[in-house]
C-alpha cells in the first residue's frame, strides 16, 4: 500500500512570536525532526506543506540533506484543512493511505507512526491519543460548570491516518463545516465514520510557547536526528622547489626554497581543508578547486580555506577545533607556530585556543626530507 505523509508546517506560529518550525533545536531546524522519523517508518513519500512565502527557506534546509524517500514542499493555506488538502492534492497518484502530521510535533516516534498505519489498514481511520494527567473542567463566566469523567477523555496527537478515498469522501460530505475543525479526525466524525485510537507518546507534544523550545532541546538528543559532531582527517604532501615562496598555514617563511604546487602550495592548509570537507562528506579540495583551473593558479590557500568554511556553514556545520601536524625536516618552524595559529583562527572565525599547529620531523627516515607533509584532524558541529 502506497503511503504518503503530509506534514503541515503552514501555521503562523502566533503564540510563539517567531517561526518555531524553522527555529533550531540543538542545531537542527525543528521541522526536520519529524521528517527524519517519517522517512524511517515505512512511508513512500513526504509532502511538506509550508507558507508560500517561505518555500525557498524550507527548500534550502532540505537541499543540503539526503532522505530515504522523496521529500517535496508545497504551498499551504491559512486554514488547516485546506493546507492538508493542498498536500493531498500533491500526493502521488498511487497513494492509498494518508498520514497527516503537525510539523509542530517534532518528536513523533516510529512506533506511533507504525501503529497508526497498521490501524488504518484494518479500520480506515486512526489517531494517536494520550491519557490526561490533569483533571479537566468545563468553565463559563469565571465559574466551573462541570467536570467530565477524566477516564473517558484523551488528548489527541498526530499523525492522524486515513484511507485517501475515505478522507476525500468525508470532505465532500462535510463541505465547508471542515473549516472549523482543529484536527483531521473531526472530519471523519462529522461524516459519521469510525475513528480508532492508538497509543500516542508524551514526547510528541506540540511546540506552542517559547518554553516548549527549552523542553525540546532536552528531548532532542535522544530522538536519533543526525546532529552528532563529525570528525575529519586530511593529509597532503608537496615537494620542495627552487624559486618558490614557502607558505605554511598562511605564513610566509623566509627560506631558500618553497613548495611546488598550482596554488601557493600551503600544504598545511590543504590538509586542513581536506579534513573539513571530509568531516562534512563533501569531497576533497581537488573537487572544489581543481588544480588545472587557471583561476586557482598561485591563489592563497587561506582564500580557499575561507570558501571551505563558508561551504560548511551553508551545510549547517561549523568547525569546532582543528589540530594540524606539519612534518618537515627543514626549516625549523617553532618560531612561526603562534603566527600560524592566529592566521588559521582568523580565517575560520574561531578562537585561537581551538587551533593547534604542531611541527615534527621524521628523523630523516621518511619523505619529509624531499618536501613537507601535513596532517589535520578536525571536529565539526551542527549550527
Ligand atoms: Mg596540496
Amino acid at each position: 500500500m502506497f503511503i504518503s505523509a503530509i506534514i503541515l508546517a503552514a501555521g503562523r506560529s502566533e503564540r510563539m512570536g517567531f517561526d518555531k518550525l524553522l527555529a533550531k533545536i540543538n542545531g537542527t531546524p525543528a521541522f526536520l525532526y519529524s521528517i527524519h522519523t517519517f522517512e524511517r517508518s515505512g512511508v513512500n513519500e513526504i509532502i511538506l506543506v509550508v507558507p508560500a512565502e517561505k518555500i525557498s527557506e524550507y527548500e534550502k534546509e532540505l537541499s543540503c540533506r539526503r532522505f530515504a524517500v522523496p521529500v517535496r514542499t508545497v504551498a499551504g493555506a491559512d486554514i488547516r484543512h485546506r493546507s492538508a488538502l493542498f498536500g493531498i492534492n500533491a500526493s502521488d497518484s498511487r497513494c492509498e493511505l494518508l498520514l497527516i502530521h503537525d510539523a509542530a510535533r517534532p518528536f513523533v516516534t516510529e512506533s506511533m507512526i507504525q501503529s497508526v498505519i497498521a490501524s488504518v489498514k484494518e479500520n480506515t481511520a486512526a489517531i494517536p491519543v494520550v491519557k490526561l494527567s490533569d483533571t479537566v473542567k468545563f468553565c463559563e463566566n469565571g465559574y466551573v460548570s462541570g467536570t467530565p469523567d477524566r477516564d473517558s477523555l484523551r488528548a489527541v496527537q498526530t499523525p492522524q491516518g486515513f484511507l485517501k478515498k475515505d478522507y476525500l469522501d468525508a470532505l465532500e460530505k462535510v463541505g465547508e463545516r471542515a473549516e472549523k475543525f482543529t484536527d483531521d479526525a473531526s472530519l471523519f466524525e462529522a461524516a459519521g465514520k469510525k475513528v480508532v485510537i492508538t497509543d500516542g507518546d508524551p514526547r510528541c507534544f506540540k511546540l506552542t510557547s517559547p518554553q516548549d523550545m527549552l523542553l525540546a532541546s532536552m528531548i532532542a538528543p535522544n530522538m536519533g536526528v543526525d546532529d552528532m559532531p563529525r570528525i575529519g582527517h586530511g593529509y597532503d604532501v608537496h615537494r620542495f622547489a627552487e624559486g618558490r615562496k614557502l607558505i605554511l598555514c598562511g605564513k610566509e617563511i623566509e627560506y631558500g626554497e618553497g613548495l611546488l604546487g598550482h596554488s601557493d602550495a600551503d600544504v598545511a592548509v590543504h590538509a586542513l581543508m581536506d579534513a573539513m570537507l571530509g568531516a562534512a562528506a563533501l569531497g576533497d579540495i581537488g573537487r572544489h578547486f581543481p588544480d588545472n583551473d587557471p583561476q586557482y593558479k598561485g591563489i592563497s590557500s587561506i582564500t580557499l580555506l575561507k570558501k571551505v568554511n563558508a561551504l560548511l556553514r551553508e551545510n549547517g556545520l561549523a568547525l569546532s577545533n582543528a589540530d594540524i601536524t606539519i612534518i618537515a625536516e627543514r626549516p625549523k618552524l617553532k618560531d612561526h607556530i603562534e603566527d600560524m595559529r592566529g592566521i588559521i583562527a582568523d580565517a575560520v572565525e574561531i578562537d585561537i585556543s581551538r587551533v593547534s599547529v604542531k611541527a615534527t620531523t621524521e628523523e630523516g627516515l621518511g619523505i619529509a626530507g624531499k618536501g613537507i607533509a601535513a596532517h589535520a584532524v578536525v571536529l565539526l558541529e551542527s549550527v
